[in-house]
């Protein structure tokens, strides 16, 4: 039987990155055994659902590489595949006619049950300590019952009768499970009392009819699995083979959540990760390809992927590391590549800055790539460009005078310090404006007056780009410009000069 597997996202927030290593773990199980994987939108949790959502999904999917062979239309594409329609909310027919059916067969009732009865079920529950479930008031209602709770205006939900035992499954991951259904809170509601069904049902109704052969999901889902189950079985439907991921955790190792760390991958786009880096780190959080070798391009993880390899304790999620592969493959970029993926960061950081009241250079493409060499080293994410190199598109920066005098330095040594750099380079002129002659001339002046040339460079450096960090210092000089770079410790001279006076 050929492998079918699926992501099946709710629309209810932006793709968070534990779905997003389920997607990839999904479609890298897919494309190494030759299976299909197929993309559906679970959409029925109407007032979460938000298409802004999808659209971000979707997009950000795509944006990491994970294709989809199957899935809903898209942007003007055309649905693929022949199991669609793909989202849940089109489907409602299937639904409806499957509840219909469960119904016939008496594997589900209809509940009438107020919120009421079911306030105080709980309630009593809580107070003798017992877990939360469904008493089962209305498991075996007469027809006279139910026509005398009809004409009371009643509407009922449908509640699937939940055998209670133990379903046992061997998970490709966690080995044999075995889970007692009692505890799972009783018969369950598939359809609710406006008719509209449920993620439980939805789910099976679903993974049966597009004929997965493989459930990859959340080990959040491990409780679910045999509810599940037990409706694949009353559907008359192959059990799919189940896979748990182990939990994303905070790096306190509680659940992942949004207020430790940052779970939008539209988030990790936005601040300068790039795509291979991101999947990189995805597939390594929960699975290791037993080898030391760390780098992986998609392609390679489709290589070697198993999903025996796949651990079952928890991942914790490591921003350093992230940041680390980040910087690694920014390395990697070939360097047309890399300007043009930093273009645009380069760009809103410029804007920033403008809308801050600095006047703003357009940036000249030559000057850009002659420093992406001295850049692209030292980017942990192209976001970070802005304080790399913004100072060569600003007309004028504003150093900070406590960081323009070196630490061993007072302020007239940092006074003299930039006028004597300024007389050098001057010396050594507009022709000769390169960066291993600015390098010794200003080397030998540090020499001749017994500065530490480390104290002169910061000074020079602070003076030119307002920063103490910066690409290195004689190239960032060469990129400013002959003109720009006299003017630029004049005025920081002044400036220090001014604040004696
Ligand atoms: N819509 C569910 C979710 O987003 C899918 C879970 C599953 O894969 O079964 O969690």
């Amino acid at each position: 039987m050929t492998v079918r597997c699926r992501i099946a996202p709710s629309p209810t927030g932006p793709l968070h990155i534990g779905n997003a290593r389920t997607a990839l773990y999904n479609y890298l199980y897919a494309r190494r055994i030759g299976g299909t994987f197929v993309l559906r939108i679970e959409d029925t949790d109407a007032a979460r659902s938000a298409l802004e959502h999808e659209r971000d999904i979707l997009e950000s999917l795509h944006w990491l590489g994970i294709e989809w062979d199957e899935g809903p239309e898209v942007a003007g594409l055309p649905a693929r595949g022949p199991f669609g329609p793909y989202r849940q909310m089109e489907r409602l027919p299937l639904y409806r006619e499957t509840a219909e059916r469960l119904l016939r067969e008496d594997k589900a009732y209809h509940c009438y049950c107020t919120q009421e009865e079911l306030a105080a079920d709980r309630a009593a529950q809580e107070l003798a300590r017992e877990a939360p479930h469904y008493v089962g008031r209305c498991a075996r209602l007469t027809a006279e019952e139910r026509a005398s709770k009809e004409t009371q205006g009643r509407r009922p939900v449908v509640r699937f009768r939940v055998a209670e035992g133990i379903v046992a499954f061997d998970d490709v991951i966690r080995g044999h499970v075995e889970i007692d259904t009692t505890a799972l809170g009783g018969d369950l509601v598939i359809v609710r009392s406006d008719g509209t069904p449920l993620y439980h049902f939805t789910v099976v109704v679903d993974d049966a009819a597009m004929q997965i052969t493989d459930v990859i999901r959340g080990e959040d889902h491990l409780s679910n699995t045999p509810k599940h189950i037990l409706l694949f079985r009353a559907l008359g439907a192959d059990e799919p083979r189940f896979s748990h991921l182990p939990l994303i955790l905070n790096p306190d190792r509680t659940k992942v959540s949004k207020r430790k760390v940052q779970t939008a991958v539209s988030a990790y786009r936005e601040q300068g990760f790039i795509q291979e880096a991101l999947v990189n780190y995805l597939a390594l959080l929960g699975w290791s390809s037993g080898t030391e070798e760390e780098i992986f391009t998609l392609d390679e993880l489709v290589e070697r992927f198993e999903l025996e390899r796949v651990h079952s304790g928890g991942a914790v999620f490591d921003r350093e590391r992230l940041e680390w592969l980040n910087g690694q493959w920014i390395r990697r970029l070939a360097p047309e590549d890399f300007v043009e993926r930093v273009r645009p960061f380069l760009a809103r950081a410029l804007e920033a800055r403008a809308a801050a009241g600095d006047a703003v250079i357009e940036p000249d493409e030559g000057q850009l790539e002659a420093l992406v060499p001295l850049i692209q080293e030292r980017l942990p994410r192209l976001d970070a460009i802005g304080e790399l190199i913004d100072f060569l598109f600003l007309t004028e920066v504003r150093p900070d005078p406590a960081q323009l005098v070196p630490k061993r330095w007072d302020r007239e040594t940092a006074v003299t310090g930039l006028r004597e750099a300024r007389r050098v380079i001057a010396e050594v002129g507009a022709v000769s404006f390169e960066a291993d002659e600015l390098d010794s001339a200003l080397r030998r002046l540090a020499d001749v007056r017994g500065w530490k040339a480390g104290d002169l460079f910061t000074a020079i450096r602070v003076a030119v780009t307002a920063r103490t960090a910066a690409p290195p210092l004689f190239d960032t000089l060469v990129a400013l410009g002959y003109e720009r770079t006299l003017e630029r410790l004049d005025r920081a001279g002044e400036l220090l000069e001014g604040l004696e006076a």
